[in-house]
């Protein structure tokens, strides 16, 4: 019905919403530093001096960055991986963005990695690839406590449990 609507008065509100998406879509790119989506690259998180330059959250995806910024628990910086390791969907290491992470990693200024990665088998599988390869940089390893659901995936879990879940994190 609200299609309906749209489409009998085209020019009052389609229109100018179809050119609204269009004028982001062509204006949003990804953070060159963090994956995350933005207008601008590096991206407003990146470029903010307020934000804890030490403390990386590594995120499955971009609606997993906006749910932790929606829900303000994290002050530090963010890391999208683009995805997670999956041996049924023939996604492998070299898919994400873990050669970035590394680097970042060993440039020396980040002092922790919080693995805020889903509740999944595949998150898991990630969670302790990634705890393998970080290992050796020396950098303290957590990741979210168990208020997470199993099979939870992060961008729909309400700010409280998100809030919790990464307040409670524990040593990966
Ligand atoms: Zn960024």
């Amino acid at each position: 019905r609200a299609a309906l609507k749209l489409l009998q008065d085209p020019g009052g509100l389609m229109l100018p919403l179809a050119q609204a998406l269009r004028e982001t879509a062509e204006a949003v790119r990804p953070c060159r530093i963090c994956g995350n989506l933005d207008t601008q690259d590096p991206c407003r998180i990146c470029t903010d001096p307020t934000r804890e330059q030490e403390v990386l959250c590594v995120v499955e995806g971009v609606s997993d960055l906006w749910a932790l910024e929606r829900a303000h628990v994290h002050r530090g910086l963010y890391h999208v991986l683009g995805g997670v390791l999956s041996a049924l969907a023939g996604v492998g290491p070299g898919d994400l963005r873990i050669t970035a992470l590394l680097e970042r990693v060993g440039a020396g200024e980040v002092r922790e990695v919080i693995l805020a990665l889903p509740a999944t088998v595949d998150g898991a599988t990630t969670a302790h690839y990634l705890t393998d390869r970080l290992r050796p940089t020396g950098v303290t390893v957590t990741q979210l406590a168990q208020g997470v659901p199993m099979g939870g995936a992060l961008d729909v879990m309400d700010d409280g449990t998100l809030a919790a879940a990464l307040k409670a994190r524990r040593p990966a």
